[in-house]
């Protein structure tokens, strides 16, 4: 669902699904997806466990996005969660299942491995995947960055070093970690062009729909929280409806303001929630 901004470019509008949780139904997820793709966005993501354990369900979903839904899927992949094997093995699937985007990423070390195994993982960085995955080839290769530094990283200008050598591997495609304040990315994607980075970037926004998403996935990401977002929190923190509309109302600010500024797409982490999804590609589009 290419969108034209005032300015005559196409942006790219995307999400992001994650597979159940280990003993629940996959069926949950077909009806999001059943659900958003009338939306008909440019492509859907799906997660891929650090550690790989969920692989067969990233790669049963993406093929429903792909094959059911007619809309192409993007498949997470981590350099911890795979051996030479079966990268090879996860790729001729992927191939064979019309799968033609591939999300390389690193992985952080899973709960369940060991120190020991982290350190000796055979792939060290997403870079290590992306080549193999180039050198495999017919895929179009994506890969992660962060407008506010990736955790690990010494210095911003560091971090943005090794997210040129992904680029220069092959990755021709970029989805930003979740950010809340616009002025971030936008200075961010200053620093991507003056280090020669030239590829697309998709914008990660993540709506904040409850006050308790604070509490993980943003606080790991390492994300600010702008003051007018942690005020609205406050404001809403006991009242659930509020919040989630005070959210919604948020999020389409930061995208419209995206599109305004000429970014080229717009990938919604969408929590697989699909009526929030729809609340804000419906307010944009
Ligand atoms: P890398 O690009 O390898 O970078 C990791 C760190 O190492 C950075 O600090 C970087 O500066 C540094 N570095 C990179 N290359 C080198 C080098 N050659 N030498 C020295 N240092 C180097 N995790 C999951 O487990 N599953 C998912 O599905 C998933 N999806 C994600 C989607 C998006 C859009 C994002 C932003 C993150 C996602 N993650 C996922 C989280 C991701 O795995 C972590 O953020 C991880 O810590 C880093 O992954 P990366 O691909 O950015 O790593």
């Amino acid at each position: 669902m290419p969108i034209i901004n005032k300015h005559g470019k196409n942006i790219e509008l995307s999400c992001e699904v994650f597979p159940p949780k280990k003993d629940l139904s996959i069926s949950g997820i077909y009806e999001t997806l059943d659900s958003i793709k009338s939306l008909d966005p440019d492509f859907i993501s799906v997660t891929y466990g650090a550690g790989g354990s969920n692989s067969k369900k990233t790669a049963e979903i993406a093929s429903y996005i792909q094959n059911s839904c007619n809309i192409n899927a993007l498949a997470h992949l981590t350099a911890v969660g795979v051996t030479p094997q079966k990268l090879n093995d996860l790729l001729t699937e992927y191939k064979a299942n019309g799968i033609k985007r591939i999300l390389a990423l690193r992985g952080d070390k899973p709960r369940d491995m060991s120190d020991e195994d982290f350190e000796n993982r055979h792939y060290k960085y997403a870079g290590d995947i992306v080549k193999e995955i180039f050198e495999f080839g017919g895929f179009h290769i994506y890969g992660a960055c962060y407008p506010e530094k990736h955790p690990e990283a010494a210095t911003l200008e560091e971090d943005i070093k090794h997210i040129k050598e992904k680029v220069d591997l092959g990755v021709s495609g970029l989805i930003t970690q979740m950010f809340f304040d616009n002025e971030k990315l936008y200075s961010y994607i200053d620093k991507l062009d003056k280090a020669g980075i030239h590829v697309a970037i998709h914008a990660g926004i993540m709506p904040i729909t409850a006050p308790n998403q604070l509490g993980t996935s943003v606080s790991l990401s390492g994300s600010s929280i702008p003051t007018a977002l942690s005020n609205l929190i406050a404001e809403h923190a006991d009242d659930p409806e509020g919040m989630k509309k005070a959210g919604v109302e948020y999020a389409i600010k930061q995208v419209e303001d995206l599109i305004a500024h000429g970014i080229d797409g717009i990938h919604l982490y969408s929590m697989n929630k699909a009526d929030i999804t729809k609340q804000i590609f419906e307010a944009v589009i």
